[in-house]
């Protein structure tokens, strides 16, 4: 049974997985290297957990009791107390295998670690830690208070104890868990993710304006959200990083990254994180860019 838990990378789904933890009654340690992401991270919970009250869905005193199962902390010392570690840090191999490569010789042996890559091979991570058997992947979708699945993925090593735990945990969170094989991406980056590089390609071209490609896609193809609307929700760092692993783990030129997504995260136009994207956040209303 899963009581404890660390979440590792306090973004915007760090935040979102500890939210969802914190309801389910389950202590958390929300884990970042940076004081003013916890800081932020803190906020948006709260913010989230009055939304939900808003809507009905908690109550005032489950946003008390929520708030105190999350401990905010910038060092590791509460590793050797946790049933599970959830990295949910930067999508960057070498990021993720240094944190997790430092996991195990401070973790009780039975603890499992799971990891929320959206398109990094569960396999190849697994293999750096000291358990395979007991490493899993946990995808769980942006916004994570709102969406409701949550992707399992074993790696070629991970024992069925483990799946099944983490399936329970995903229930507990009144999440729908559904199993996806590890090939890069897992099921929907692996089909959301070129349906995004392609809008961009669409607005590279010049076949349609921001405005045009998000009308066209929630008019046409009935979308509760445009594509370009999505990627700058979703963070382009974070699309590029898939493509990429797409374009990479599959060898196949169809996954190829739009330059133009490149050109932006280069800028550092990174969505709705940074105030700008395909959109401008910085006013009342978000403006497109192009
Ligand atoms: P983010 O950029 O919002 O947050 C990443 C956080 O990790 C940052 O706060 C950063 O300070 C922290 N971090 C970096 N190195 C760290 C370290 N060594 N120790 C602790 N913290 C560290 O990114 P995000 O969008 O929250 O994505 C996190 C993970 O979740 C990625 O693997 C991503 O692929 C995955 N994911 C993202 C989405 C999405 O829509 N954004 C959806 C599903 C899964």
């Amino acid at each position: 049974m899963i009581n404890k838990v660390s979440v590792i990378g306090a973004g915007q789904m760090g935040n979102g997985i500890a939210h969802v933890l914190a309801v389910a009654g389950i202590d958390v340690f929300l884990k970042d290297i940076s004081k003013e992401q916890l800081d932020k991270a803190l906020q948006t919970i709260e913010h989230n957990l009055r939304r939900q009250v808003g809507r009905g869905a908690l109550s005032e005193t489950d946003i008390t009791k929520a708030l105190t199962h999350i401990q905010p902390v910038t060092n590791d010392d509460h590793l050797s107390d946790v049933d599970l570690v959830i990295e949910a840090a930067t999508e960057n191999e070498e990021i993720k295998k240094k944190i997790l490569s430092a996991l195990g010789p401070q973790l009780k042996p039975e603890a499992i670690i799971a990891t929320n890559t959206s398109s990094i091979s569960v396999t190849r991570l697994a293999a750096i830690t000291d358990r395979p058997e007991k490493f899993i992947g946990m995808h769980f979708m942006n916004p994570v208070p709102v969406m409701q699945l949550v992707e399992l993925i074993r790696g070629i090593a991970t024992n069925e104890e483990t799946f099944e735990t983490i399936k329970d945990l995903a229930v507990r969170l009144d999440k729908t868990p559904t199993p996806a094989e590890d090939f890069p991406a897992f099921i929907v980056n692996r089909i959301l993710l070129p349906m995004i590089n392609e809008a961009v390609y669409t607005l590279y071209e010049g076949v349609g304006s921001v405005r045009a490609i998000d009308t066209a896609m929630r008019l046409g193809a009935n979308h509760p959200m445009g594509p370009l609307q999505l990627a700058d929700f979703i963070g382009l760092d974070v699309c590029l990083a898939i493509m990429q692993v797409l374009y990479e783990g599959l060898a196949d030129t169809k996954y190829r990254p739009c330059p133009l997504l490149v050109k932006y995260v280069e800028a550092g136009w990174l969505g709705r994180k940074s105030g700008r994207g395909f959109y401008d956040y910085t006013g009342d209303e978000p403006i497109p860019t192009r």
